[in-house]
Formats: structure tokens, sequence, C-alpha cells
């Protein structure tokens, strides 16, 4: 299923996307939380539902939030873990080029989060030293602890894109990534959730555009610390919930390791596709 977080009314609504319509689904659970937390069931109830009932709304006429707009806890990230973005983002800070022994874990404001079409709300005041990061996004379907990798395909709920905007220069001051990644709007998501059975993480294309010009192109499947790994280093001795997101990594081609540096500025429409699942839009500074 492609699931969707949306507004409409004022009130927010979930739904299963089927063609251009969207069946809603908010009958049988308000919000994309507790359908996850209802587990397989819950996949089940809103599948039978989504099997019985037409569209009610039109993709096209409702406000699509983030599939997650409100996490119960911090987006947690993955740095340096496409090869060649570690290497393009050592050199550009001029620091040895070492690919993580384990990976390098940080995590975003749920504030951050934004909508897959809304716009980032720059202020040159604030930062004017914003960047793209096309991601992969885990969504965990159950709680888990010390998951094995052979196990953690099993606590995934389903996969949708996220793209860590950065602040650079708010990055580099506070020397931890936690400030510079969490500005309000800095974590757009979307467009909905594929569910875990419907895609397989392990070889899709990853694409950022800004303007329409290709920044990131590049295949889930060059990730140094795949899905399984990742989940079972998160999870070592630390409880992973339904609902909590991970975000994969960024492939090479971010703005501020390109010579000369570029970064994002009011106007931009800033692109993030992942095969398979979709594109986001995301309008810069307005
Ligand atoms: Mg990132």
């Amino acid at each position: 299923m492609k699931l969707v977080t949306f507004e409409q009314n004022g009130t927010e609504r979930i739904g299963a996307v089927r063609g251009e319509g969207i069946v809603e689904l908010t009958a049988v659970f308000p919000t994309m939380l507790t359908l996850i937390d209802n587990g397989t069931e819950g996949l089940s109830a809103a599948q039978a539902y989504l099997q019985s009932h037409s569209p009610t709304y039109q993709l096209d006429d409702v406000h699509l939030l983030a599939p997650i707009p409100n996490p119960r806890r911090n987006i947690m990230c993955l740095g340096h873990n496409y090869a060649e973005h570690a290497e393009e983002s050592l050199i550009a800070t001029g620091q040895t080029v070492e690919l993580p022994e384990f990976p390098i874990i940080f995590t975003k404001a749920t504030t951050a989060v934004n909508g897959p079409y809304d716009p980032f709300p720059f202020n040159a005041a604030i930062s004017d030293k914003i960047d793209y990061e096309v991601e992969l996004g885990v969504i965990i379907g159950k709680p888990g602890i010390n998951i094995p990798p052979a196990e953690a395909i099993s606590y995934i709920f389903g996969y949708t894109i996220i793209n860590d905007i950065s602040a650079r220069d708010l990055q580099w001051q506070h020397k931890q990534f936690f400030k510079g990644k969490s500005l309000d709007g800095s974590c757009p998501m979307g467009p909905w959730i594929i569910t875990a059975d419907e895609l397989d993480p392990t070889n899709l294309h990853i694409t950022s555009r800004v303007n329409g010009i290709t920044k990131q192109a590049s295949n889930t499947r060059h990730m140094i610390f795949d899905i399984p790994t990742t989940i079972d280093h998160l999870s070592r001795g630390m409880t992973l919930l339904p609902g909590d997101i991970i975000a994969t990594g960024t492939p090479s081609g971010v703005g501020f390791a390109r010579t000369p540096p570029e970064f994002l500025q009011p106007g931009n429409i800033l692109e993030s596709e992942i095969e398979n699942i979709g594109i986001m839009r995301t309008p810069i500074g307005t």
C-alpha cells in the first residue's frame, strides 16, 4: 500500500492511494502512528478497507502532509553512509579520507518535519548555507531491541523519501550536528509511505535536482551500512519503537562539497526522487 497523511478542511486524515485517488482510512485509524501501532493486524484492516471502498479524494486536491507529521521522537540519521559522499565531505572540510567503521548517528528534531511539497522557510539571518541531502527513509513497524540483521527487515513498516536539509554553517559552528540539522521545515518527508511488502530497498536510484538540474544521482545499493546492519547497530541496547524514522544517509553531490560550493537560494525548487517511491518538491524560501 501507498499510505498518505493529508489535511482537508483543517483536519489531519490518513488514506491509501489508489490510482490518482485516496481512499480515506481515518474511520479505521485516526493517524498514521495508530495504524503502525496496530502492526500486521492494522495493515490487514487497512487493506480490507481499501479493497471495499472507493476513493473519496483526488491526490491533486488535498494538501499532503509528511506521512508521520508529528513523530514521537527525533528522526535518526546516518552520516557518511555512501562512500563517495564521505570522501567529498572529508575533502571539502580538509580532513583525512577515512570511511566510518561504525555508522555515524545523529538526529533531527521532530519539529523539522515538513510536508512533501511544502516550502522550506529560508531565512538568511539564520543561515545562508542551506544544503540538500536526499535520503531513503525507513519506518519502523514494531518495538525491538538487539535486533539481529537477519531479522531486521521484519521490523520495517515501510519506506519514504526524506531530504535531510542542512544548515552547514550551524552544523559546523556547533560541532554536534543536531542544531544545524533541525531548523523548522528541514525534514521534508513523503510523498507517502510504501509498505515494506511492496518495495525492495536495496537497489533503487536516488536523485536530487535543484531547478531541474541533477545534483545527486546514485543507487541505494551503494550504502556502506545497509538497512539490516543499521537496524542492528541502532537497536543494540536501545529499543526501537513503532513509527521511528531512520534516514539512511545521502549520496555524493551535496552543495557544500562542490567546486565552488553551492547553497540553496530563495526561489529554488529542490526535488528529491527515489525509484519506485516518488518525487518530493520543496520550494526554498516562500
Ligand atoms: Mg544526511
